[in-house]
């Protein structure tokens, strides 16, 4: 698997991002907790021009349907994309969340080898499940900064899933200057950023950091029904044409 995803796949964030192609890297089919099956999926994305399709089916049991789904889930994908997708590139892939801070993954050979993209993500901290309340703010600013860089040096991995969004989301603000310490170490392994509407949100100031370093962008909307599909590309666009209106006011005056 290591090879088939390119640098290609994704955007260097020093780029301005009027010129992304339309990608959508962050999907669930009704496999895991999505709305719609792999089929509509697909029929939406394409009917809004979507140009790469990426599927992240989360691997957490509680999330799909028994043991088998993954070898179901692998053949529809393969199947659907020779008949129903046209132009649009659809891809194969997973969201696969850490176990523990030594970097190992929630996902079984299998997944691992037959998936075309692995979005590693921190989901429940390690040790502490998915109930994160009464949490210390700092242990958890520190469990997801440790995840995030456990995954990134983790071979499998191609980009990382929302970081800093679960901390940010259900505990406390995670601190901007760790956001960039997992960019600037990302960036050093060439390993992808995925900027997510759902989580970093207002997105300016993430865009800002990502832009700053260069790194290598993904995006990915995390979204659960097809209605959903683009909003990642849509707001990077929106956000810097934001950014270039600021820039523009100050040089005015300046
Ligand atoms: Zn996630
Ligand atoms: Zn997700």
């Amino acid at each position: 698997m290591e090879n088939l995803v390119s640098q290609e796949w994704f955007y260097p964030a020093d780029r301005s991002m009027a010129q992304m192609p339309r990608w959508e890297y962050h999907v669930h089919s009704d496999f895991s907790d999505g709305a719609a099956s792999v089929s509509k999926t697909m029929a939406v994305a394409r009917a809004k021009g979507i140009q790469r399709l990426i599927f992240t089916e989360h691997t957490e049991p509680e999330l799909v349907a028994d043991a088998g789904w993954f070898a179901r889930y692998a053949r529809t994908v393969r199947d659907l994309r020779r008949s129903e997708a046209g132009d649009m590139a659809v891809v194969l892939g997973l969201e696969v969340p850490i176990l523990d801070l030594e970097g190992n993954l929630l996902a079984t050979e299998e997944m691992l080898s037959e998936s075309e993209f692995i979005l590693g993500a921190v989901h429940a901290y390690p040790g502490y499940g998915w109930n994160l309340a009464g949490i210390d703010p700092a242990l958890a600013i520190d469990l997801e900064f440790q995840g995030l860089l456990a995954l990134i040096d983790h071979p499998r991995v191609h980009a990382i899933a929302h970081p800093g969004g679960v901390c940010g989301k259900y505990v406390t603000p995670f601190p901007m200057s760790l956001f960039e310490q997992v960019v600037v170490r990302a960036k050093a392994r060439g390993k992808a950023i995925e900027l997510n509407p759902a989580y970093h949100h207002p997105m300016a100031p993430f865009l800002e950091i990502c832009r700053r370093h260069g790194v290598l962008l993904a995006p990915g909307s995390n979204a659960h029904h097809p209605d959903e599909i683009g909003l990642a590309w849509k707001v990077l666009q929106e956000t810097e044409a934001q950014l270039w209106r600021k820039s523009g006011i100050i040089g005015k005056f300046t």
